[in-house]
């Protein structure tokens, strides 16, 4: 008997194994260097495609209707990217080129989840999420004209009791209606008191759902929004630390470790540049008014190019525009970039046909210069904070990132197909709109949208990725 049933699992692992190799794919990505850091898989494999999932990963050659020899390149799960601000078509095609197949805009977020998808509903070049935002519901409840960020009683007028009720109403609907998760920004609405930030903290806690929060600068920042969620039992992710946390990055990345070790839910990202960028008009830049001129020197006006002073500062926020500030140094960026805590996500930002390096070079910027030519990063390790990291933030909650941000089957067709020594950013502060060299293919739900480096034309295979 026990013979027999031993011939009988060969016999059926051999079937398996021929019906595997006899079936013809959508899609077969041949030769390639597989790289997964669920698994820890790091070997020359070739990956089966049935329409948008995974359907076979194989030592052995595959067949399928279609193949994309990838001898020589690093094939990856497609970058998954927490905050990308944008999520326009032009953002979607920039990301796309950068190896991203899921764009989420989590720290702003918006006001109204259903309409947000519904406007997308025809599909998108790449996967695509938002969540709630405190910013956005602020601006509309106290009316705020901005279209972004508040410019007005968004940012600078407090709220009755009856505003604070009403501004946590409309987070529990968004939740309701399927956010991936909750976003604040609290330099950018600084009338919020203490017991505003708490009241919307409690509503993440109450619905376990994470906030994304853009934190007030340095230590004290850090301790304001790491009490917030303790009080309120909220799940904290805390954006950019990097521009969050300049000279005290490293203090701050210890804090949140020992945060974590004593129980709290707090995770971090990154983006690999030492500069930020936000629009002049923001609240978030009110200190540069009365700063000395060293501190406003370390704005730049990307159009001309030129570091502004007093006078210039005030002439442009008159105009309206992005501005890069210089306030951060490389030796931070790779203290940020490298910490194991942190996930790399982008902060895209583009705006009337300009913005930040940012949106176009972070991922192939942090496999070309910190993972290739600087080697403070191992290649699984940079993996790892681009896909399986995002994804397991989210997952608890959002159903689709269980399946995103590995290579097994079963999971999403999304990946990212690029030269190990190649890949490399472009984008400068002066010219942000360059593609990276080296992303060869990325595959969204089964469909190419790059090949051989170049855009597809014409295909949308993007899907909502929501809570629901
Ligand atoms: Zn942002």
């Amino acid at each position: 008997m026990r013979i027999l049933a031993r011939a009988l699992i060969i016999g059926v692992a051999i079937g398996l194994t021929t019906l595997i190799h006899a079936q013809n794919f959508d899609l077969v990505i041949a030769n390639g260097r597989v790289v997964d850091p669920e698994s820890a898989l790091d070997q020359v494999r070739h990956i089966g495609i049935s329409g948008r999932t995974i359907a076979a990963i194989s030592a052995d050659p595959l067949s399928g209707r279609a193949i994309i020899d990838a001898a020589g390149l690093v094939v990856a799960p497609g970058f998954i990217d927490l905050h990308a601000h944008g999520q326009t078509p032009e953002t979607y095609r920039f990301q796309a080129r950068d190896g991203v197949t899921t764009a989420l805009e989590l720290e702003v977020g918006t006001g109204d989840i259903d309409r947000w998808y519904a406007e997308r509903k025809a599909g998108r070049l790449i996967n695509y999420g938002v969540s709630i935002g405190h910013i956005p519901v602020r601006m509309a409840v106290m009316r705020d004209p901005g279209s972004f960020l508040p410019t007005a009683a968004g940012a600078h007028k407090a709220a009755t009791s009856a505003e604070i009720k009403e501004m946590a109403r409309r987070l529990e609907d968004g939740l309701k209606q399927g956010a991936v998760s909750m976003g604040a920004g609290f330099p950018y609405t600084p009338a919020a008191t203490p017991e505003e930030l708490l009241e919307v903290f409690r509503v993440a806690g109450r619905n376990r759902v994470p906030v994304h929060v853009h934190i007030r600068r340095g230590v004290a920042g850090l301790t304001e929004v790491m009490k917030l969620a303790g009080d309120a039992k909220a799940p904290l992710h805390v954006v950019h630390i990097n521009s969050s946390g300049t000279t005290a990055t490293a203090e701050m990345l210890k804090m949140i470790a020992n945060a974590r070790g004593q129980g709290q839910d707090v995770t971090t990202e990154a983006y690999p540049y030492a500069a930020g960028m936000t629009e002049i008009q923001s609240a978030n830049l009110d200190e540069y008014q009365d700063a000395p001129e060293q501190r406003v020197a370390l704005l730049e006006w990307p159009r001309t190019g030129e570091r502004l002073n007093r006078e210039t500062f005030q002439k442009y926020r008159k105009m309206g525009g992005p501005v890069v500030l210089h306030t951060n140094t490389e030796e931070m960026v790779i203290v940020a970039v490298t910490s194991p805590l942190t996930m790399i996500a982008s902060d895209a930002y583009w705006e009337n046909g300009t913005g930040h390096p940012r949106t176009t070079g972070t991922f192939s910027k942090v496999l070309g210069r910190y993972v290739r030519e600087s080697a403070c990063l191992s290649l699984m390790d940079a993996l790892r904070k681009m896909t399986l990291m995002p994804a397991a933030r989210l997952q608890a909650r959002v159903p689709a990132m269980r399946t995103k941000g590995r290579l097994r089957v079963g999971a999403d067709a999304d990946v990212t197909v690029f030269d190990a020594a190649q890949i490399i950013d472009r984008s400068t502060y002066r010219d942000p709109g360059l593609a990276p060299l080296g992303i060869q293919h990325v595959i969204v739900n089964g469909v190419p949208v790059v090949t051989k480096g170049q855009l597809v034309e014409g295909v949308a295979p993007g899907l909502a990725v929501r809570a629901k």
